[in-house]
């Protein structure tokens, strides 16, 4: 069952305390993709412009990502720069260059409109809902989101919301969308709002994944080092979506989301490990259920009957 990525695709620039790199490959849609794919195919939907690097598209190739959908545009490609604090929670974005996204409209080709599952990453919603008007009958629909875009585009999102299957934020944007300041509270505030289920990410301390009946906390594998944190809840969303889709099934319950939520988790720890996209590049499915196992064995402390 193939995945369908919508979400920027960028030309980063990243400063952590001790390192620094520019004019790396960044963005939503390129994270989320790389990291879906280890589980199912991809359609990907995006722009870049002429300078974007033919490295690039090809390391999208090699993982056998379908780009029928990425346009390349004149001009150049979206850039974001950011630097992080000696906590890694906090950045700050210190420059962005919408360039070819000022004006992106997003068709999707006849083949993707049939994609059973969607991953709306981290775009405009105004974008993520003109995606969503194109997709037939969609089985599960996941949509991430930005502070950004619930400060300036709360309507739009407000509006998407309705329309998805999970919605997936970080902490602090739970709380900015919800006013609450308990986490437990803002779940439950967010599946008011009308998705069937919210994934909260909490960086180096886990998730959380709230249904209206059930509650499910996930820890975050424990890591010594950590290079950038760059890319990390695209890459849970991307793992999160291509492992459901890659169970093949009409519909998914509860206990399947807290495998993804899993999955996902793992490969964002590997995705912290290097900058951009480094570690993503020599991953292989082996490495993913060797963590899988090592995180099943520290995660449990009773067996229940
Ligand atoms: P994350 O660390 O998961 O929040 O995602 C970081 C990625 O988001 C970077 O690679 C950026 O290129 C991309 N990004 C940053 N700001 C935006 C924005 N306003 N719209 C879309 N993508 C963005």
């Amino acid at each position: 069952m193939s995945v369908l990525v919508v979400g920027s695709i960028a030309i980063d620039s990243v400063k952590t305390q001790l390192e620094e790199r520019l004019e790396v490959l960044g963005g939503a849609a390129s994270y989320a993709s790389i990291s879906a794919s280890f589980f199912s195919p991809v359609n990907l939907v995006g722009i870049v412009g002429t300078d974007f690097p033919k490295e690039y598209i090809e390391l999208f190739k090699s993982r056998g990502i379908n780009l029928d959908g990425m346009e390349v545009a004149d001009g150049r490609t979206f850039r974001w720069t950011g630097e992080y604090d000696w906590d890694m929670n906090q950045r700050k974005t210190l420059d962005l260059e919408l360039n070819v996204f000022e004006t992106f409209q997003p068709k999707l080709p006849a083949a993707y409109k049939q994609t059973p599952i969607v991953l709306l990453g981290n775009i405009s919603p105004v974008l993520q809902n003109h995606v969503l008007d194109q997709v037939e009958h969609p089985r599960f629909v996941v949509a991430d989101t930005m502070d950004l875009w619930i400060s300036t585009t709360k309507p739009a999102l407000l509006d998407l919301i309705k329309r998805v299957d999970l919605l997936v934020l970080n902490d602090s944007e739970a709380r900015q969308l919800t006013a609450e300041t308990s986490l437990v509270k803002a779940g439950r505030a967010l599946i008011q709002l009308g998705p069937k289920f919210v994934a909260i990410k909490k960086g180096e301390h886990g998730c959380l994944l709230l249904s209206h009946d059930h509650f499910f906390s996930c820890g975050a594998f424990p890591l010594e080092d950590i290079q950038d944190p760059t890319g990390a809840g695209d890459t849970f969303a991307g793992g999160f979506t291509g492992y459901l889709a890659g169970l093949e099934k009409e519909s998914f319950e509860f206990a399947d989301l807290k495998k993804a939520v899993v999955y996902g988790s793992l490969l964002a720890s590997y995705c912290v490990e290097s900058f951009s996209l480094d570690r993503l590049k020599t991953l292989t499915r082996d490495d993913i259920e060797d963590r899988y196992h090592l995180f099943r064995v520290m995660s449990q402390f009773e067996v229940i009957e």
